[in-house]
């Protein structure tokens, strides 16, 4: 059976979280002992058969412009039927946005056993069991699947991306797509330097800060590592920053390699979108502020005094001369 991996693109390039999927869908195959595919709807700006080099020996590729915003019964629809006639098989998707939308679609279409939120590669060695995150990163479940066609949606930043030699061929999805059943009258994209859900380096801002005109150095520190900014959610609520920075169980969930919140109290709701963070910095005032038993690094101090001397140091490493 064949391991086939949905590739998820925005503006034109493939979202990294998916060359991790990728990644992943090749080990898998290995394992296995099979090819794996890759399912590309929409276009992208460079050559789809260099994303061969992620391991994937094949890609169906349905290559209509309408296809390039999400819609996710017609990318359902599409998926489902491409891999439907093999009669079994393993689909893996990033466990983002898109592949939080898609996924079950397909699942149910292909009567499919799904886990998300996966965190390694199955164990195959009788059976098929996969081991995901449960309760908000606190626990961890392996659950087994049964189903000739299996379906696994990959947490973010839980596989490295593995990029080798390779060029993959290209096989043209010709069927029509389905027609729509949703229209999307407008869409507004967020604007920002590194978008947050893709970030390997996010810098955080709570309530502590006090109100939005204090944002000016959360923005320098994360322009000087090359950081997305995102806040708690009261910071959103109170519009001091827009919705599409709140993380946290309500918000966005990320997995960045460094996560630094500054002025956040650590409330489970929001560690919940954070927790699977690689390394975790507090700066907190309160040295009893939950959020630092949940810390790599902490540092007890006032904000206002902690980033502009953090500013001062990166540009520093960054510009010794200076
Ligand atoms: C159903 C539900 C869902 C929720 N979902 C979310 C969610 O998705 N995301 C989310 O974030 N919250 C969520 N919340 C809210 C959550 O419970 C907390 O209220 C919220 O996270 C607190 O935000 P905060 O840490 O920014 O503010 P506060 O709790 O007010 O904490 C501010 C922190 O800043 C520190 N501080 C103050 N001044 C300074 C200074 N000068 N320097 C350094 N530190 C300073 C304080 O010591 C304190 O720890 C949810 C709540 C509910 C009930």
């Amino acid at each position: 059976m064949s391991v086939y991996i949905f590739i998820d693109h925005t503006q034109g390039h493939v979202k990294k979280s998916s060359l991790e999927a990728l990644s992943y869908g090749a080990a898998l195959a290995t394992q296995l002992g099979t090819t794996a595919e890759g399912i590309l709807l929409g276009t992208i700006a460079s050559d789809p058969a260099a994303l061969g080099k992620y391991g994937i020996k094949k890609i169906h590729h349905a290559a209509q412009e309408n296809l390039n915003a999400l819609d996710a019964q017609v990318y359902a629809r599409i998926i489902a039927d491409t891999v439907a006639p093999s009669g079994e098989g393993v689909l893996v998707f990033s466990n983002n946005v898109t592949g939080k939308a898609v996924a079950p679609r397909v699942a149910v279409r292909l009567k499919a056993g799904l886990v998300s939120g996966a965190i390694a590669l199955p164990d195959t060695a009788s059976g098929f069991v996969v081991k995901k995150t449960v309760f908000s990163g606190k626990a961890f479940a392996n659950i087994g699947i049964d189903t000739p066609f299996k379906v696994i949606a990959l947490n973010p930043n839980a596989y490295t991306v593995k990029e080798g030699e390779g060029i993959a061929e290209v096989v043209p999805l010709t069927a029509a797509a389905p027609a729509p059943k949703v229209k999307v009258v407008s869409s507004k994209t967020a604007s920002g330097e590194v978008p947050l859900t893709e970030a390997e380096l996010v810098v955080s801002g709570g309530r502590g800060l006090k109100g939005p005109e204090n944002w000016g150095m959360i923005e320098e520190l994360a322009h000087l590592l090359g950081a997305a900014t995102a806040c708690s959610r009261p910071v959103a609520d109170a519009h001091w920053r827009p919705h599409n920075e709140h993380v946290g169980q309500t918000g966005i969930a990320i997995a960045p390699n460094l996560y630094i919140a500054i002025g956040i109290s650590g409330a489970i709701q929001h560690l919940a979108g954070v927790n699977r963070s690689k390394v975790i910095v507090v700066i907190n005032k309160d040295p009893e502020a939950p959020f630092f038993k949940a810390a790599d690094y902490g540092i007890v101090g006032d904000a206002f005094e902690v980033v502009p001397k953090m500013i001062e140091a990166v540009k520093r490493l960054k510009n010794p001369s200076s």
